[in-house]
C-alpha cells in the first residue's frame, strides 16, 4: 500500500478542504500542524463519487480513505528522507501493511436521520474471491443493498486491517488449515497462540463520531461484542439490528460456532 502524498499536493488538498483531520472524538483538527504528542488522530481524504455495480445493481456512493496519523507521520518522514539520499526508486520501500480504512457514504450525512450503519472488517477470500467458508462476502453486498435502499441512507466503514478478525491474512490461511483438520474458528486461532478477536474499533468508533456527531443510527451487526465495543469508546445512540445472510453448507459448522461464542444468531438463521 502506498500512502505518502507529496507535500504540495497535500497542501492542496487541505485547501480545497478535501484531506481534512479529526482526532479521536470525530472533532475537525487543523491538518496544517501536528497532533498533540500521543494523541490518536485520523486523516480523511474525499469525498470522492464512486459508482458502485454489484448483482447486477447500481450504488451511488461518496468514498472517503481514512488514516491514522501516526502512521501517515512516519511514512513522510522516510519519504522525507529517501527522496533526499536516494530518489523516486526508494519510495517503494515505503509499500507497507498499514491499514487505510474506507468509508462508504449513502446520502447526505447532514440529513440522515437514525441511518444504517455497518463497521465491515475486510475479508479478502469472502469480499473479493467470493469464498462460502464465511459469510462476509455476502453481508457486504447485503448492506449495500439496504442502505442504499432505506430512506434514511447511511455508510460502511470498511476495516481493512481486520483480516481474519485481525490476525491477518497469513494467519488466517493457517486457521483455514487447521479447521480442516477439525478445529472450530476459534479453536484454530487459539492453536496458533492467537486471541478470538483482535479487531480494534477505535478508527470505526471515531469515524461514526464524526459523520454522525452523537446522532441515532442503526447498527448492521449480529455481533454484540461490536455494540459494546463501540459504546466503551464513547459511541452513543446505537440500536442493533440484525444482519444475517449468505448462510450455506460450506460456513454453517463456522456460524454455528460465532453463536456459540456470542453472535446473536438464531437457530433458525443457520438452518
Ligand atoms: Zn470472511
Amino acid at each position: 500500500m502506498f500512502t505518502y502524498i507529496d507535500p504540495t499536493v497535500r497542501q492542496r488538498l487541505i485547501n480545497q478542504g478535501k484531506l481534512i483531520r479529526i482526532d479521536a472524538d470525530g472533532g475537525l483538527t487543523d491538518p496544517r500542524s501536528p497532533p498533540e504528542p500521543g494523541a490518536r488522530a485520523i486523516s480523511i481524504l474525499g469525498p470522492i463519487p464512486l459508482p458502485l455495480e454489484r448483482h447486477g445493481r447500481q450504488y451511488r456512493a461518496n468514498w472517503y480513505a481514512a488514516v491514522r496519523h501516526t502512521e501517515l507521520n512516519k511514512a513522510t518522514e522516510l519519504a522525507d528522507e529517501l527522496r533526499d539520499r536516494e530518489g523516486q526508486k526508494s519510495f517503494a520501500i515505503l509499500a507497507d501493511s498499514m491499514a487505510v480504512n474506507s468509508v462508504l457514504v449513502f446520502g447526505d450525512p447532514a440529513s440522515w436521520e437514525n441511518p444504517l450503519v455497518r463497521v465491515h472488517s475486510s475479508c479478502l477470500t469472502g469480499d473479493v474471491f467470493g469464498s462460502g467458508r464465511c459469510e462476509c462476502g455476502p453481508q457486504f453486498i447485503a448492506a449495500l443493498e439496504r442502505i442504499d435502499a432505506d430512506p434514511a441512507g447511511g455508510m460502511i466503514i470498511y476495516m481493512s486491517g481486520h483480516e481474519g478478525r485481525g490476525i491477518g491474512l497469513w494467519a488466517k490461511a493457517a486457521t483455514y488449515v487447521l479447521q480442516d483438520a477439525g478445529e472450530d474458528t476459534y479453536q484454530a486461532n487459539r492453536s496458533l497462540r492467537l486471541p478470538d478477536d483482535s479487531r480494534d474499533f477505535s478508527d470505526a468508533a471515531s469515524l461514526i463520531k464524526f459523520f454522525l456527531g452523537g446522532r441515532p443510527f442503526r447498527l448492521l451487526t449480529n455481533n454484540p461484542k461490536k455494540v459494546k465495543d463501540l459504546t466503551a469508546m464513547g459511541v452513543v445512540n446505537v440500536t442493533r439490528v440484525k444482519h444475517v445472510c449468505g448462510v450455506g453448507d460450506a460456513n454453517r459448522r463456522y456460524l454455528a460456532a460465532k453463536r456459540d461464542w456470542g453472535h446473536q444468531l438464531d437457530d433458525e438463521d443457520i438452518d
